[in-house]
């Protein structure tokens, strides 16, 4: 099968070869001629499967068929997509410029943390395809920057993620502001009651498309699960990169704050490292980017959703230097290594707090994976599990309610603490850490001596620069959701 036989124009087809694809994938085949044909499309697929070409091209094919129809003697705007994170905005609308560079269309991209005024100027031309965050969207409706009344063609990209993020409010303005005779395109990795909600709201008799989700990780992905103390994952990491002289290599973190200390403490060690994240501006990030790409630096540290969406894949390397408390998002995370034939190595640092966690990815996988110790890093045979903060939430520990993660990956959690560890699943909370309290603030977070800890405890750092543990417990200031945000 190829691109042309899909319909598609031959501007397309002639940029499409420019990029060098000579078939489509699975998404593409079934997308585009549902998009081409005018109708409301409901997709199951993430990132790396092809999809943004999947919407790209045939809104493209769309809209350059027809004319606009001028409002008030402007151009209108003609499709919406709206991304979770800046990132992805970026991307996206790099893809409608290259697949769109022998059309007469323009495009442009729309997201927070950067300067209004440019955008302002710029939507003042013409714009046919916005693709845009969902709060500066917003922001440029309330300052009356925006008209959305011309809108024919709406994609929610990374729906799932767009709910996760908190989103729902947002987006359901949006929808009020754009015509009622529209086509409609939701993007999902998940189907969620709540996208479904949305979704059944939103579609038009849609079709449901799914390709094949990566519920199982590649098969060329090797899985080891390295057994740590907690205060010595920054140790090991740097070890371990050094000793294998590991490049490219993409370490993920739980908290924007501990991927900022973490990418600090490598670069001490005298190893390459930036970290990306929300709070990053958007010239840094994309310096980072650019620069993990070229292989100039050694390793990116991100948080999950900064790193969701980024164009990165076939890495050699991924490291979970902290475990997700969302099970699926682990999946994502080795979905970056073992592309395409191409052998990956996933390893996931994990400390005696993570274990309920490692257990929830077990049950996901349906499989175990082996636990390893590194000669030199042997665990502490007094230590104990203790919660772990993250913004206001306090997870692990043992009342399940305090649990973070999505509604439905809460499952049964007996029989954590488990593999022969010392890990005791009775054990109880003594952060004092709860809802709507203050997080304590981050112990040890740098590199300080060693804080409070309960019978047996260890000192809370060990190694040069200390505080390893530091992201788990440190990354006190976030909230999960306002990572990345697209303000
Ligand atoms: P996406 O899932 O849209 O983020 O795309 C993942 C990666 O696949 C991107 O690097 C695209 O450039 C690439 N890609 C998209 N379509 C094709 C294709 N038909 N053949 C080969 N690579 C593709």
């Amino acid at each position: 099968m190829t691109f042309a036989s899909l319909g598609l124009a031959e501007p397309l087809l002639r940029a499409v070869g420019d990029r060098g694809y000579s078939e489509p994938t699975p998404i593409q085949l079934q997308a585009i001629p549902v998009v081409l044909e005018g109708g409301d499309l409901l997709a199951g697929a993430q990132t790396g499967t092809g999809k943004t070409a999947g919407f790209v091209l045939p809104i493209l094919d769309r809209l350059s068929a027809r004319p606009a129809t001028r409002q008030n003697g402007k151009a209108p705007i003609r499709a919406l997509i709206l991304t979770p994170t800046r990132e992805l905005a970026a991307q996206v609308e790099e893809s409608v410029r290259a697949y769109g560079k022998y059309l007469p269309l323009k495009s442009m991209t729309m997201f927070g943390g950067v300067n209004i005024n440019p955008q302002i100027t710029q939507l003042r031309g013409r714009v046919d395809i916005l693709v845009a965050t969902p709060g500066r969207l917003l922001d440029h409706v309330q300052q009356r920057t925006v008209d959305l009344s011309g809108v024919e063609i709406l994609v929610l990209d990374e729906a799932d993620r767009m709910l996760d993020m908190g989103f729902i409010r947002d987006i359901r303005r949006i929808l009020a502001l754009l015509p009622k005779q529209r086509q409609n395109l939701l993007f999902s990795a998940t189907f969620s009651d709540e996208i479904r909600l949305l979704a059944d709201g939103l579609l038009n008799a849609p079709k449901s498309i799914e390709v094949a989700r990566r519920n199982a990780p590649a098969e060329a992905v090797a899985q080891r699960v390295m057994l740590v103390d907690r205060g010595r994952k920054r140790e090991l990491l740097s070890k371990l990169i050094k000793t294998h002289n590991w490049f490219q290599v993409l370490v993920f973190t739980r908290t924007k704050h501990g991927a900022n200390r973490l990418a600090e403490q490598l670069d001490k060690d005298g190893i390459t490292a930036l970290a990306i994240h929300g709070n990053k501006s958007q010239g840094a990030r994309t310096r980072a980017l650019s620069e993990f790409k070229s292989g100039d630096l050694q390793v990116l540290v991100a948080t999950d959703i900064a790193a969701r969406g980024l164009d990165i894949v076939d890495l050699p390397h991924v490291v979970n230097y902290e475990l997700p408390n969302v099970s699926e998002d682990y999946i994502h995370r080795i979905g970056r290594t073992g592309r395409a034939g191409a052998s990956g190595e996933a390893v996931s640092l994990v400390c005696i707090d993570e274990y309920r966690f490692l257990a929830d990815i077990e049950r996901l996988l349906k499989r175990k994976l082996e636990r390893e110790i590194v000669p030199g890093f042997e665990l502490d045979p007094n230590d104990r599990p203790e919660p772990i903060v993250m913004g206001r939430r306090s997870i692990g520990g043992p009342p399940a309610q305090q649990r973070g993660g999505r509604p439905g990956n809460h499952g049964s959690h007996a029989g954590h603490g488990v593999h022969g560890t010392t890990g005791q699943p009775g054990h109880s909370s003594r952060s004092g850490t709860s809802h709507g309290q203050p997080a304590r603030p981050a112990r040890g977070g740098n590199g300080a001596g060693p804080g409070p800890r309960g019978p047996g405890g260890m000192p809370a750092s060990r190694g040069p620069g200390g505080g390893g543990h530091g992201p788990v417990r440190g990354g006190v200031t976030n909230r999960g959701r306002s990572a990345g945000r697209g303000r």
